[in-house]
């Protein structure tokens, strides 16, 4: 085909064969779990997909399957009314209140135990609620519940979720609704990603969920795996659809992940079961789930019942107990994480937890076991949410014999014996003060070697780990003494990945003077002070030697910046790595950063709008590397905007100064022309 001249018909007939085709085996893979195609197979399809988009983007298509990907920054999300209203359920909290429920039902319906009423029960997925409208079988709007009446509009984000339909099987207008939730093994893989990054940790899945859904970077969405079950048809009458039953199938058969433990009932017993059946099983499904939901079949039945203020009377929820249990803490120890905060960790007296036995307990840190006042020895109520390490929720007061000892703030760290405290009043953290703990060591080592720092491609966590456990890293220095046999001897490293990390290495050391300052790890020193520190000095042994005085007269460092910085600087373990630095021909000073970093659009001011191909950050930080100013408004100073997708007013303001516009190619063509006569003067 691709030796022709394309026919323009016959291309746009090829991508929107393409687009059924990748969204029917995207269904077959996440929904069905029943793929007809390889991996290799679906992205082959993928690629020409994407490709012929780039090449005729005259045919660009909001449900097309290559909108899953992401890459997309919003400014925030636009408020939705709902048609209709977005009800609640109401909850019963054991089986006589169910009883009792059936019983009011059937009064209402005046019909006997043993007449035929038949519910469904469905699993209720402790997630968020989501609206969907498609239009002609395409997805349309997806909407959050919000307070029932007006929602959020999370479109963009709910397209990188694979099982929600980009288009139907059938060109049906259609509004349903559903639950989006995160999968147990997600939410432990980003919790244990945000436990390394010592982010705080989401207490739940639903938590985990919400969060993401209100992420306003969509790539940052599409990586956290959500996922979907649909369970309710609106206006089912226009699809003539007569039961909940038939509804869920009808769904099924559009393309929608349906919930196959939906069971059809016709008694309390039979309800009985599913609740007993569901309760043990809770702990092995994939999902979370918190309990069970009852609806009234028929929906001719369902009206008749109508609704109250919140929520219908067709239906009731019964939730499952929390899973809390009630044991004694023995002892307290600290540990110190990567970043040298100070954990409390409660042992406890070993007690059985939704299925497994729980020996420790998370006290968060020390505000949270001051307001609560957890002491030593106390009777505490423990609890596991979702599936994560349990926590300590309150100390029972009233079993408190008298000889319970409040857990103390250590005075030193327990790791290097290094002096402890918070960096700022406003940190809830208590951390080890000493830059040089070994706890803190690989983090360090991290932070030298990421994208903002020093920049060492290949020198990822895993490996650094392996390098300081074994005792080859002792601080950041020690990178540029690395050679192709000590790596070599480190696990599942080959003499070629070897030699391409050391030229990655040897790369690093043309970084630009601010980013070195960055890469030293000076507490309380971020991206931005090292390049104010960067700017204001001309060599590293000048900053050394920088009083405090002399650093809070450069404007955005205070005096608590300032000291911090003295006191790294006067640290003989500091003096020590500087001098590797230097001796490895590390850029140690301004003039050798701007020889290897040349500046070629110094002075040059950008603003940019619309959304570019690269998150707006990426871009940012680049054009300011090179030496330009980049501004959020624009003003007749401004030199160029750059103008992506959607560009917002700050064009139309541009375009009246008389601003010069690139788009990101000329942007491109612009830098290269400036770097050349650079190179010429
Ligand atoms: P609650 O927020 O605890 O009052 O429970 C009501 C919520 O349960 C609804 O708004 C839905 O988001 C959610 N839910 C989860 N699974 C189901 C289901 N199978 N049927 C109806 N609602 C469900
Ligand atoms: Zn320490």
């Amino acid at each position: 085909m691709k030796s022709f001249p394309e026919n323009i018909e016959n291309v746009k007939k090829r991508v929107e064969k393409l687009r059924r085709e990748i969204e029917y085996h995207n269904y077959r893979y996440y929904t069905l779990n029943d793929p007809v195609i390889t991996d290799y197979e679906y992205d082959m399809l993928l690629k020409e997909l994407i490709d012929l988009e780039k090449k005729y983007p005259q045919f660009a298509s909001k449900t097309s399957p290559t909108q899953r990907i992401g890459a997309k920054i919003l400014d925030s999300f636009q408020s939705v009314r709902h048609p209709f209203f977005m009800y609640s359920l109401d909850n019963a909290y054991s089986m006589n209140e169910i009883l009792e429920y059936d019983r009011k039902i059937r009064r209402i319906l005046n019909t006997s135990n043993d007449s035929n009423l038949e519910y469904v029960c469905e699993l209720k997925i402790d997630g968020l609620s989501i609206r969907l409208r498609y239009e002609k079988g395409e997805l349309a709007l997806a909407a959050t519940r919000g307070d029932g009446r007006v929602g959020e509009d999370v479109t963009e984000n709910v397209k990188t979720i694979r099982t929600i339909p980009l288009i139907l099987q059938k060109p049906v207008d259609v509004d349903v609704r559903g639950e989006i939730y995160m999968p147990y093994e997600e939410f432990k893989r980003l919790n244990s990603v945000r436990q390394q990054q010592e982010l705080p940790l989401f207490a739940n899945p639903r938590n985990a969920a919400a969060g993401t859904l209100r992420q306003l970077d969509t790539t940052e969405v599409a990586k956290r795996h959500l996922d979907s079950f649909i369970y309710s048809l609106e206006f089912p009458e226009r699809h003539d659809v007569k039961t909940q039953w038939e509804a869920l199938n009808y769904m099924h058969e559009l393309g929608f992940k349906v919930n196959r433990e939906s069971k059809l009932v016709h008694d309390f017993e039979e309800m009985k079961d599913y609740f007993d059946r569901y309760e043990k099983l809770r702990d092995s499904l994939s999902y979370p789930i918190d309990g069970v939901v009852i609806k009234v079949n028929d929906f001719a039945i369902q009206a008749s019942l109508g609704f109250t203020a919140k929520s219908p009377r067709w239906a009731i929820a019964y939730k499952f107990p929390a899973e809390q249990v009630r044991t004694r803490i023995t002892d307290v120890t600290i540990q110190v994480g990567r970043t040298g905060t100070l954990t409390p960790v409660a042992h406890l007296e070993p007690v059985k937890l939704a299925g497994t036995t729980v020996k420790r307990a998370s006290l968060h840190n020390f505000d949270y076991v001051k307001e609560r006042d957890i002491r030593i020895g106390d009777i505490v109520l423990v609890e596991k949410a979702g599936e994560i390490i349990p926590q300590v929720i309150k100390p029972i007061k009233s079993e408190r014999k008298g000889t319970e000892r409040p857990i103390e703030i250590p005075k030193s760290c327990p790791v290097c014996h290094g002096k402890v405290g918070k960096l700022d009043e406003k940190d809830v953290a208590i951390r080890c003060l000493n830059p040089y703990c070994p706890a803190k060591l690989e983090g360090w080592i991290e932070h030298f070697a990421s994208r903002k720092a020093m920049d060492i491609r290949g020198l990822g966590n895993k490996l650094v780990s392996k390098l300081v456990k074994k005792g080859i890293l002792k601080d950041p220095g020690d990178v540029y003494e690395l050679d192709v046999e000590t790596l070599s001897k480190i696990e599942k490293m080959g003499e070629k990945s070897a030699k391409n990390l050391l030229d990655q290495i040897e790369r690093s050391k043309k970084a630009t003077f601010s980013k070195v300052i960055n890469a030293l790890g000076i507490p309380m020193v971020g991206e931005g002070t090292a390049r104010l520190l960067g700017e204001r000095f001309h060599d590293i042994s000048e900053l050394l030697n920088a009083s405090e005085e002399q650093l809070m007269q450069i404007e955005g460092i205070g005096e608590k910046v300032a000291k911090s910085i003295v006191e790294f600087f006067s640290l003989p373990q500091t003096k020590r790595m500087i001098d590797k630095l230097i001796s490895h021909g590390v850029t140690c000073s301004k003039e050798s950063s701007d020889l290897n970093n040349p500046k070629p659009l110094k002075d040059l001011r950008f603003v940019i709008t619309g959304t570019l191909s690269r998150p707006r950050d990426e871009i940012k930080e680049r054009l300011v590397e090179l030496g330009a100013v980049v501004t959020n408004t624009v003003s007749s100073k401004t030199n160029y905007i750059i103008v992506g997708e959607n560009p917002g007013n700050k064009l139309t303001k541009a375009n009246n100064l008389g601003i010069k516009t690139l788009d990101e190619s000329e942007l491109e063509k612009l830098i290269s022309e400036l770097s050349s006569k650079n190179l010429q003067t």
